[in-house]
């Protein structure tokens, strides 16, 4: 089988609902792997394609991950439904704010660290307990990070989501080490520009996204997806606590 192969595993994506995490869910589900969403939203009509279209199964749970209490139902109600399967998690829920830094308060700052950090940090905790307890043979877990934790982004006031995409990608090498012993790798993609929900109010800067990237584009979600893909695949087998920048080549000119 190749080892690109996700057939028979079981992914959760959170955030999975439109944007990236949509992307995510369908291209492990291509690649064969049963896929389960946490939201906070109801998914995209097109997520429901996914179980006919790549003949696996899916699942939706509405689950807000900045709440511990929902974080904990929805691994029960995910684990209940799935018999415990679980071999790759992709936190990826994530959230910006648009402030310059002298007027960030307290409480918005505190709601991107509640998502962007703790969130995907018990995310990726709570599955890692569960891959240890059904004892999986393929682990992986892949952090959602961003381009913005290698550069300030330019015309973006998002000091705070700066930190927090710096935060998943320093966490990711810590965890990483503990993890090893397991046999469970975690790594991070860091994507570039997007065209999702995310930046939609931006439409007006995107001729200079533009010509910031190499490849003379921004992304669309599909374009991040192989990295994720690949991350969560036996082909990345030697591969642990990396980032993976996903970016048209902006973060190298
Ligand atoms: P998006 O807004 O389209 O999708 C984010 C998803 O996360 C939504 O479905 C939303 O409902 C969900 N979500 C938000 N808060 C949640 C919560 N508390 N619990 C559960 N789900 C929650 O944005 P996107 O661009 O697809 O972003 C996906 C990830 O990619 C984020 O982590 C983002 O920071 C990262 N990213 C995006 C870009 C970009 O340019 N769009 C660039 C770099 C990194």
């Amino acid at each position: 089988m190749s080892k690109f192969s996700l057939h028979g595993r079981t992914a959760l994506v959170t955030g999975g609902a439109r944007g990236c995490g949509l992307a995510f869910a369908r291209g492990l589900a291509e690649a064969g792997a049963n896929v389960a969403i946490f939201d906070i939203i109801e998914p995209d009509a097109t997520f429901y394609n996914i179980e006919k279209d790549y003949n696996v199964r899916t699942a939706h749970y509405k689950v807000d991950v900045a709440s511990p209490e929902s974080l904990e139902n929805g691994f029960a109600d995910f684990q209940r439904d799935f018999d415990n399967a679980l071999d790759i998690c992709v936190p990826c829920a994530g959230i910006n704010r648009h402030l310059p830094f002298l007027e960030f308060t307290f409480k918005e700052h505190h709601d991107l660290v509640s998502v962007n950090v703790l969130g995907l940090y018990f995310t990726a905790q709570a599955a890692a307990k569960q891959m240890i307890a059904n004892g999986t043979k393929h682990g992986s877990i892949v952090l959602v990070a961003s381009m913005a934790s290698h550069i300030a982004v330019r015309d973006q006031l998002c000091s705070a989501y700066c930190g927090t995409k710096g935060a998943v990608r320093s966490m990711c090498p810590a965890i990483a080490k503990e993890l090893a012993q397991y046999g469970i790798r975690i790594n991070s993609v860091s994507p570039g520009y997007v065209r999702t929900e995310m930046t939609a109010a931006f439409s007006h800067l995107l001729p200079k996204w533009e010509s910031e990237a190499m490849l003379n584009r921004i992304a669309e979600p599909d374009d991040i997806m192989g990295a994720c893909v690949f991350l969560a695949s036996d082909a990345s087998s030697y591969m642990t606590g990396q980032d993976i920048i996903v970016d048209g080549g902006v973060t190298r000119w």
